[in-house]
């Protein structure tokens, strides 16, 4: 069987998820997480590491699990670390240089964030966010104008900065990849943007002797809109031999299918959260 790779983005404590700074379509509750986990043991997957993807791949006999984690949010070492770190669980983590870099937010988080503050309606907001997507100039000028949010509490502090990438580099059993450096979706960069972006992120990795796994990409964003033969063909001339995506499935032997159990809701008449028809759907 393929290995199930699951994306997650923030794993926060139970009380958060009402917090504003927090975007719930990116947030899974700590308890959901550490029963999400307890479900994979009990159908008995085995959890590996980015070295072992290749041979699970090749030899899909049992059921093995990658977990990741996207875009460098500070409560993945806060949360979901010690709880790994004691399962001795390894994983990946997906980072982008600019955020890390200039102290800023993802961009998406910004805008999510000034929504909530400025009340407006949220599918608002959440369309905003759309259209910023394939448009970069637009974005660029909305950020340039709108000041980045101070993190003021622990509670608060949701990005990994300059002082964290020491922290990072002493975490075990975590593999790195990039992620781009502005988390800009590719399928919006000009040629010459995409390189900037990819030889940017990878600089910033040299620069913290950080070590980066070139042969793997994670994309931005990944759903079908956000990527394009063009861009693959780009990644993979430039070393990449696995991209991993947001679609759930995927035949491409480059592009690796992905699932993101953020949302657990639990199904009223199935009796069940969305995570276990996930892995029910896996499995059978
Ligand atoms: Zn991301």
């Amino acid at each position: 069987m393929y290995p199930l790779i699951v994306a997650f983005h923030k794993i926060i404590p139970d009380t958060y998820i009402q917090h504003p700074y927090f975007w719930n379509a990116l947030c899974t509750p700590y308890t959901n997480f550490v029963s999400f986990i307890e479900s994979l043991y009990q159908e008995n997957f085995a959890f590996i590491g980015l070295h072992e993807l290749e041979y699970a791949m090749m030899n899909p006999k049992e059921h093995t699990v990658l977990l990741t984690f996207d875009d460098g949010y500070y409560n993945n070492i806060l949360c979901a670390y010690p709880f790994l770190k004691s399962e001795k669980i390894p994983f990946v983590m997906a980072l982008n240089g600019k955020c890390i870099e200039t102290r800023t937010w993802q961009w998406f988080d910004r805008i999510w964030y000034e929504g909530i503050r400025t009340q407006r309606n949220i599918e608002q907001t959440i369309a905003q966010i759309q259209t910023f997507k394939y448009d970069i100039p637009a974005l660029e000028k909305w950020l340039y104008i709108h000041p980045n949010p101070e993190s003021k509490t622990e509670t608060e502090r949701i990005f990994f900065d300059m002082a964290s990438v020491e922290e990072l580099k002493v975490l075990q059993n975590v593999s790195f990849v990039s992620h781009t450096y502005s988390h800009y979706i590719l399928t919006a960069l000009s040629q010459n943007g995409l390189e900037k972006e990819l030889s940017q992120n990878r600089d910033f990795f040299s620069k913290n002797n950080l070590k980066s796994e070139n042969g793997y990409f994670i994309l931005p964003n990944g759903t079908k809109k956000d990527f394009n033969s063009q861009t693959t063909n780009f990644l993979i001339k430039m070393g990449t031999e696995y991209i991993f995506s947001m679609l759930p499935y995927t035949h491409d032997m480059h592009i690796l299918a992905r699932y993101t159990p953020t949302q657990p809701t639990w199904q009223k008449e199935k009796k069940r959260y969305t995570w276990q028809r996930l892995i029910h759907k896996w499995l059978y």
